[in-house]
């Protein structure tokens, strides 16, 4: 099996929070928390949670636009943290990020033309014509006039600026791609344009993809494996068929029960969840979905359940799930560490492919 693209390990990105006269440090936001995961090659990782779980957060510190507290980031073997920004430069080229609002992203000041060649020249790559025929290629590739290149962003509507921002991102031929809600900002009917033509580019060009949102189906739909994140934790992990036909975590059965079904004879089944997320700045004891669990134990306020692999590369760091993976095939050496306390450390991996 070759080597995953990417490997995370115990990653941290925690925020002090300064306040009163002098600026002291009042305590620390731990937005991830102890996070560890592997992508393979052409794969899709969808990260799932509600908002401020830490899943944007992991994203960007996973291109070192964060930097992390801990940890560790390995890109094709390549350790990545504490890398200079000089010594990371030559490996942006290989990681890009999708932004949720492409509007933003993009210098209204600028052509699409120059906003697409941008990249080839801070890399100082394909000069004159040359970088003028990949500049026509983005824009075939992406289904957008020729002529788009000498007009503005503001000319464009949101599906086509998104459009200029996918191009941009795999301008330089990636290998990573993490695209951070790229849907979200756009309406329901460009939304499947967007997804079908990001599913197209990573079959063509192999792309690997991080693929960040909280609209469940359509992670569903685009995603190899999903990983669900719950206050700055992996809570499960599983290939997405699994996870979806048979979740285990209480906290993954509470999201999936509010996806619409669109079956008239199946009554709604939503399990409401009580109370907001806890604040990262204060993570309750134990197991931190503790407080909103409808199957709490005494345990759970005591403990922190570890990620338990639950065989075929599911694994759920609840303690319901801990009979099941004694019970499941022993984890291949490596494939996840399910004594690593507290639920870090823990490694959220894909089956094998043989
Ligand atoms: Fe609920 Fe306990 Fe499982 Fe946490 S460990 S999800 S509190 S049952």
């Amino acid at each position: 099996m070759s080597e995953p693209l990417v490997q995370v390990r115990d990653l941290k990105v925690h925020f002090p929070v300064r306040g009163g006269l002098f600026g002291r440090t009042r305590g620390t936001v731990r937005a991830v928390d102890g996070v560890s995961f592997d992508v393979a090659r052409g794969e899709t990782l969808g990260l799932v949670g509600e908002s401020g779980c830490g899943k944007s957060t992991l994203g960007r510190a996973l291109l070192r636009l964060l930097e992390p507290t801990a940890g560790s980031i390995r890109i094709d073997g390549r350790e990545l943290t504490g890398l200079s920004q000089r010594q990371l430069r030559p490996l942006r080229r290989r990681m890009q990020l999708v932004f949720q609002d492409p509007y933003a992203s993009l210098n209204p000041r600028m052509t699409v033309g120059d906003i697409l060649g941008e990249p080839f020249a801070i890399h100082g790559l394909a000069r004159g014509a040359a970088r003028e025929e990949e500049v026509l290629a983005l824009l075939d590739a992406m289904g957008l006039p020729r002529e788009a290149r000498h007009r503005y962003p503001h000319e464009f509507s949101g599906g086509q600026r998104q459009r200029i921002g996918i191009a941009r991102a795999i301008a330089l031929r990636p290998d990573l791609v993490v695209a951070d809600e790229p849907i979200s900002a756009l309406d329901v009917s460009i939304q499947a344009q967007i997804v079908n033509l990001l599913v197209d580019l990573q079959r063509e060009r192999g792309l690997t993809y991080v693929f960040i949102a909280h609209d469940l189906k359509i992670v569903e739909y685009v995603s190899t494996r999903v990983a669900v994140m719950y206050l700055g934790r992996i809570v499960e992990v599983a290939p997405s068929r699994a996870l979806y036909a048979v979740p285990r975590h209480p906290y993954t059965q509470a999201l999936l029960s509010a996806v619409p079904v669109p079956d008239p004879e199946r009554p709604p089944t939503r399990q409401l969840l009580p109370g907001e997320p806890p604040s990262p700045l204060s993570p309750p004891s134990g197991c931190a979905f503790h407080p909103r669990c409808p199957y709490v134990m005494e345990r759970c306020r005591r403990e922190a359940p570890p990620l338990y692999p639950l065989g075929g590369g599911h694994a759920a760091a609840c303690f319901l799930a801990e009979g099941d993976s004694q019970r499941s095939e022993p984890a291949a050496a490596g494939t996840v560490d399910a004594a690593s306390p507290g639920g870090a450390g823990v490694l959220a991996q894909p089956p094998s492919r043989g």
